[in-house]
């Protein structure tokens, strides 16, 4: 057995290490500290939140960006956050009256209004069977989340209640017809095909895929529940209500540390890495069984996501004027056009028409314009490691659907994916899931071991995406392995209560 990495050298110093101050890496340390012990993050960046920060990148005076997630869909309706209880600590929090939109070139953009019927009144032939499906899961939402968002080790709670059971055939179900090659059997409209393929696209891979499907079903189901809410003021309000309970409860954080090997990490009982599979395996250089390194570096990862952050003269003049009412719009055109953009990205070559992923948080949000200029987060799929400066690529996707757009544009700042690990090593080559979203590594990420949190009996946790659930800011991972940090190095049963009172 290899020997023990966390405490053993000298006298802990603090309870616990937490490597990383993204959603996952904070959900665990507020989990911790609020277990009594003594926690310090250590972030390599000058800013905290990972994922989920909003900066003022200097583009225009007032301005912020969401530099990575700027839609909160999974935040709301996690089990981790509906503890936490966002609302509850004044992060406000608006769901748009269109969840989501699907511009298209020849007919009228298909919308997931919040509200289902209105949905269904728009897909014509296909709105009852969309009510059928989503509009049913909508309805055990607590259910679909909890299957989703779990350790894909344990039995849900909510599955053992005989009303919510029935839900988890038509969850299962839905996955296997859009994840096949036959697709578009159930479905008989394009606009209702290319609705559902948009919304599996906030996973990056081939289409049809298992894997892509449960990411549309479960953000399929949530659109028409809590609905994709924005925070007013930007992915950052969720960080910081994280950050203030953290310090509340006694815990530290440290900017500008990044951790390159695990002497860069203070002597502690338990130590928690919110980094890929990849990094820890560097970090605890040569400490782990073999096997389990070996397995941690063979975590595939992904393709990548390219941003574009512009600064609008006003509104995107959407051809179809209600696609402007919607959080997010997914340019890609046709279910096909969709498929087509993708099989190129997996091929390592870069579309000329990429999938392309649009937000204007001032829809629900008006308090991020100013002077009459607004933020625009947007980003493309594109092969790993893509060197490419997106902003063309997707202004001519965002002009496909918006003419006149580019005479909006005031200032932006592009990203290649290349680039993306600059602002956080965890992006590596713009992977934005820490490793290929596949329906086996979504069970067996980053290895298939009963435990995928805890790396063997060294006293560190990986909690970051690259562990179950997976990507998306709901903190679930971290609140995973938090929950095992406790038990195996605590002793403790016993988990803490997380909301605002206590
Ligand atoms: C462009 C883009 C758009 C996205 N849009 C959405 C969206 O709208 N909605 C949504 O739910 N999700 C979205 N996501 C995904 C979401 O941001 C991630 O899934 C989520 O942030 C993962 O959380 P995490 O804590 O696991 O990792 P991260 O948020 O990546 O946090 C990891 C943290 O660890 C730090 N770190 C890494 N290595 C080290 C080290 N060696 N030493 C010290 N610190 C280290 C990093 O700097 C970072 O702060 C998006 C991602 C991107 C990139």
């Amino acid at each position: 057995m290899a020997p023990s990495t966390a405490s053993p050298f000298s006298r802990p110093e603090v309870d616990a290490v937490v490597v990383g101050s993204g959603p996952n890496g904070l959900s665990a340390a507020v989990t911790l500290a609020r277990a009594g012990l003594s926690v310090e993050v250590l972030e390599s960046e000058d800013t905290i939140g990972g994922g989920a920060r909003t900066l003022d990148l200097g583009l225009a005076p007032g301005i912020v960006h969401d530099i990575c997630s700027a839609v909160h869909p999974l935040a709301l309706a996690s089990p981790f956050f509906a503890a936490f209880d966002v609302r509850a600590r004044g992060v406000e929090a608006i769901s748009p009256e269109a969840s989501y939109a699907q511009p298209l070139d020849d007919e009228p953009a298909a919308i997931a209004w919040h509200d289902v019927e209105r949905t269904a009144d728009g897909l014509g032939a296909d709105g009852r069977l969309w009510k059928a499906t989503l509009g049913t899961l909508a309805r055990q939402q607590d259910l679909v989340v909890e299957l989703a968002l779990g350790d894909k080790r344990s039995i849900p709670p909510a599955l053992l209640t005989p009303a919510t059971a029935l839900a988890a055939p038509l969850f299962g179900g839905m996955i296997g017809l859009q994840g096949t090659p036959a697709w578009d059997l159930p479905l008989r409209t394009e606009r209702a095909r290319a609705l559902l393929t948009g919304v599996a696209a906030h996973a990056i891979g081939r289409l049809p895929s298992l894997a892509l499907s449960a990411t549309a079903t479960l953000l399929g189901t949530i659109a028409h529940g809590v609905g994709w809410p924005i925070p007013v003021g930007g992915s950052q309000a969720i960080i910081d209500v994280l950050a203030q309970d953290l310090r509340a409860h006694g815990g530290t954080i440290r900017t500008g540390h990044r951790v390159r090997t695990w002497r860069d990490v203070p002597a502690a009982r338990a130590v928690l890495l919110d980094t890929p599979a990849g990094a820890a395996a560097d970090i605890l250089g040569g400490r782990l069984p073999r096997s389990l390194e070996r397995a941690l570096r063979a975590f595939p990862h992904g393709d990548a996501a390219a941003k574009v952050d512009f600064v609008l003269s006003g509104p995107v003049p959407w051809r179809d004027g209600e696609v402007g009412r919607a959080g997010t719009q997914h340019l890609g055109g046709t279910r096909a056009q969709m498929a087509a953009a993708e099989a190129q990205v997996a091929a390592g070559r870069l579309p000329d028409r990429p999938m392309t992923l649009v937000s204007d948080p001032s829809v629900a949000d008006p308090s991020r314009r100013h002077d009459g200029l607004r933020p625009l987060w947007a980003y493309a799929h594109v092969p790993a490691g893509d060197p490419t400066d997106p902003t063309e690529l997707v202004t001519r996707q965002i002009e496909r659907f918006a003419p006149g757009f580019r005479d909006l544009i005031v200032t932006s700042r592009g990203v290649s994916a290349a680039d993306m690990p600059r602002h956080n090593p965890s992006l590596v080559g713009g992977d934005i899931s820490m490793g290929r979203v596949t329906m086996y590594g979504m069970v067996a990420r980053p290895t298939a071991r009963f435990d995928p949190y805890r790396l063997a009996d060294t006293g560190w946790y990986l909690c970051s995406s690259a562990t179950p659930p997976g990507p998306g800011v709901h903190g679930m991972s971290g609140w995973h392995a938090a929950q095992r940090v406790l038990r195996h190095e605590f002793g403790l049963r016993q988990m803490p209560d997380l909301s605002p009172h206590d």
